[in-house]
């Protein structure tokens, strides 16, 4: 019933003609490719998907919140702020947030370096995060150790 001309609109994130649709939630014309997003692969190749998963538009709209999401308190509530920034500014979004507002980067517990939430690359272990590098550390240690007798504190980075 409906036709549409794939070849006089951009996908408004990557550029590309071709198979576009619109968004639910703005309208905005994008790839329709989430068929090429293979589960759990955790690829960021599909535009859609990437607006749809990872979007401030994106949630408010699921979440069916009123108002625009760059004002919507819910959103903010709803997520950390580090996140929320990253959701509401990344290259998945049309329209970026005007106003991030700021947030302490979040450091790995181990070594310090600024890990981003949004981007992945990161651990979650007992209440803290690890840079990835300092995770596979930990696991080689763990699997090292196993052997030996545990009762070496944890390393704090370090070495006499
Ligand atoms: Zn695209
Ligand atoms: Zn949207
Ligand atoms: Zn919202
Ligand atoms: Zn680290």
């Amino acid at each position: 019933m409906k036709k549409t001309k794939a070849t006089e609109h951009r996908c408004g994130l990557c550029g590309k003609t071709g198979r576009l649709w619109q968004t639910e939630c703005c309208g905005n014309w994008i790839c329709d490719d989430e068929h090429k997003y293979k589960l759990f692969s955790f690829a960021r190749n599909s535009c859609s998907r990437n607006h749809r998963r990872y979007t401030l538009c994106a949630l408010h709209f699921d979440e069916g919140h009123d108002g625009n999401w760059k004002d919507c308190s819910k959103c903010r509530e709803k997520l950390e702020t580090e996140m929320y920034v990253w959701y509401g500014t990344n290259e998945y979004n049309f329209e970026k947030l005007p106003n991030p507002p700021s947030f302490t980067p979040t450091r790995c517990a181990q070594c310090g370096v600024v890990i981003k939430l949004g981007t992945g690359g990161y651990a979650w272990k007992g209440g803290k995060y690890e840079c990835q590098t300092c995770s596979e550390k930990e696991l080689a240690k763990l699997l090292g150790d196993a052997t030996r007798s545990r009762g070496r504190g944890k390393g704090r980075g370090g070495r006499a």
